[in-house]
C-alpha cells in the first residue's frame, strides 16, 4: 500500500515570546491519503493555520515529524524548501495575496518565474489555469478591477498553475459573501474530483460540508476527526 500522502507524528509549534512560550500546536498525529477532501475546524487561536504553514513548508515543526509527499522536509534547506514547495504545493490564503498593478495573467504566472520556462509558456500555462477558474475574459485586469471572488480565482489560478498534489487553503472564503463562497467552493470539489488533495481551514460548518473529512481542532491539539 501506498504511504500516506501526509503524516505528522506529535508535530509541535512552540512559538518563543519575551518570556513565555506558546504552544501553537501540541503534538498532533494523523495521516491523510492522496486524493482527500478534508476541513480543518476550531476557534480562533486553535492551531490550524500553524498547521497549514507547516503542511505548506511556510514554517518548520519544533519538535515531532512531518512527510509530505514522502519528503522529511525538516532535514531540507531553504533552497531545497522552496523548490519541493512551488512543486507540489499550492496554497490561497484568506486575503489573496494577489500583486497590485499587475494582471491577472502575470499574477497567475508568478510561480513559474523561475522554472526555466519561456515567457510564451508561463502566460500560456497561467491561462489556462485561469480559463478552468472561469476568468478567461479578465486576463488583463488588476486585482483592483476585480471583485473579492475573481480574486480569489486568480490566487487559486496561482496556485495551480505547477499542477501541486496538494492544495491548501486558509480559511479561503472567509473574506468573500456567501454567493462568491458558494463559486469558489464548487471549484475545490471540481478540483478533488479530479484528484488533488484539498485541505482548507473554514469557521462555517456548511462550507466544512464539502470536504468528506473534517478535522477540529483545539488548543493545538486534534479535538475530533470525523469522516
Ligand atoms: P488559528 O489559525 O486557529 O486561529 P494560529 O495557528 O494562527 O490559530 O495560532 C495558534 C496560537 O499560536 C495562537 O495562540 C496564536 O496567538 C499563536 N501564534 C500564531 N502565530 C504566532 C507567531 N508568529 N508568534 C507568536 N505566536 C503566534
Ligand atoms: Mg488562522
Amino acid at each position: 500500500m501506498a504511504p500516506p500522502l501526509i503524516e505528522c507524528r506529535d508535530l509541535t509549534r512552540v512559538y518563543r515570546m519575551g518570556g513565555g512560550e506558546v504552544r501553537a500546536l501540541d503534538g498532533v498525529s494523523l495521516s491523510i491519503e492522496e486524493g482527500e477532501y478534508v476541513a480543518i475546524m476550531g476557534a480562533s487561536g486553535s492551531g490550524k493555520s500553524t498547521f497549514m504553514n507547516l503542511l505548506g513548508a511556510l514554517d518548520r515543526p519544533t519538535s515531532g515529524s512531518l512527510r509530505v509527499a514522502g519528503a522529511a522536509t525538516e532535514s531540507m534547506g531553504p533552497d531545497q524548501l522552496a523548490a519541493f514547495r512551488n512543486r507540489t504545493i499550492g496554497f490561497v490564503f484568506q486575503q489573496f495575496n494577489l500583486l497590485a498593478r499587475t494582471s491577472a495573467e502575470d499574477n497567475a504566472a508568478l510561480p513559474l518565474l523561475y522554472s526555466g520556462l519561456p515567457s510564451a509558456e508561463r502566460k500560456k500555462r497561467a491561462r489556462a489555469r485561469l480559463t478552468q477558474v472561469g476568468l478567461g475574459d479578465r486576463m488583463d485586469h488588476h486585482p483592483s478591477q476585480l471583485s473579492g471572488g475573481q480574486q480569489q480565482r486568480v490566487a487559486i489560478a496561482r496556485a495551480l498553475v505547477n499542477d501541486p498534489r496538494i492544495l491548501l487553503a486558509d480559511e479561503p472564503t472567509g473574506a468573500l459573501d456567501s454567493q462568491t463562497t458558494v463559486e469558489v467552493l464548487g471549484i475545490f470539489d471540481r478540483l478533488n474530483a479530479e484528484g488533488i488533495t484539498v485541505i482548507l481551514v473554514t469557521h462555517e460548518q456548511d462550507v466544512a460540508d464539502h470536504a468528506r473529512r473534517q478535522i477540529v481542532f483545539r488548543d493545538g491539539r486534534v479535538l475530533e476527526d470525523r469522516r
